[in-house]
């Protein structure tokens, strides 16, 4: 029977993993769900700084792959929009809210693999909290702050 790896986190680690684990494993052994809360996955966080000065046009220049190209070259299924809350390691599942409906449900798993990134630190300086101050982690923090807020 196929074991089943979640990733969780659908940017440069979690989807570099569930790749290498596709490419690794003959065709159906291994299923792969990978949960990002964001709205894409492997995007250049790098490029966001570019992106917000325009000397990248569009945010999809960004975007190495799709979900959609995910699951149609790399047999992966990769869920924008669903959060992990918890992980069960004595019931081997994780927790997962579809955030678009706030509906929630257990994801069991053979093999986890967290790639959540970090979160930046960020210093209580004087004003750090005023209008105007933001922080750039995800691809949706930079859309946020295009005229538009529009996604690609
Ligand atoms: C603005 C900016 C500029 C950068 N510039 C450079 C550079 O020039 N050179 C360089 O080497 N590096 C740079 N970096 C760093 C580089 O982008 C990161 O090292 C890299 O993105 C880390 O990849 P990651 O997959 O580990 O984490 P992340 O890219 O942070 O991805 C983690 C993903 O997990 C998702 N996630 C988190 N928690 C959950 C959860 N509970 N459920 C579901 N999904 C979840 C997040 O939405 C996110 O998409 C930059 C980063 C930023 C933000």
């Amino acid at each position: 029977m196929a074991q089943r790896l979640i990733v969780i986190g659908g940017d440069a680690a979690g989807m570099s993993a569930a790749s290498a684990a596709h490419r690794q494993l003959p065709r159906g052994q291994l299923e792969i769900v990978a949960f990002e809360r964001g709205h894409y996955t492997s995007y250049s966080a790098c490029g966001i700084p570019y992106f917000i000065g325009k000397d990248v046009a569009e945010a999809s220049e960004l975007i190495a792959r799709t979900p959609q190209q995910f699951r149609d070259h790399h047999d992966i299924d990769a869920r924008t929009g669903h959060e992990v809350q918890e992980i069960d390691l004595h019931r081997r599942a994780v927790l997962v809210r579809e955030l678009p409906t706030g509906r929630e449900r257990w994801e069991g798993f053979d093999q986890l693999m967290i790639a959540t990134g970090a979160t930046p630190a960020r210093p209580p300086l004087p004003g750090i909290q005023a209008q105007g101050i933001y922080g750039v982690q995800t691809l949706d923090d930079g859309l946020r702050l295009t005229p538009f807020g529009g996604r690609p």
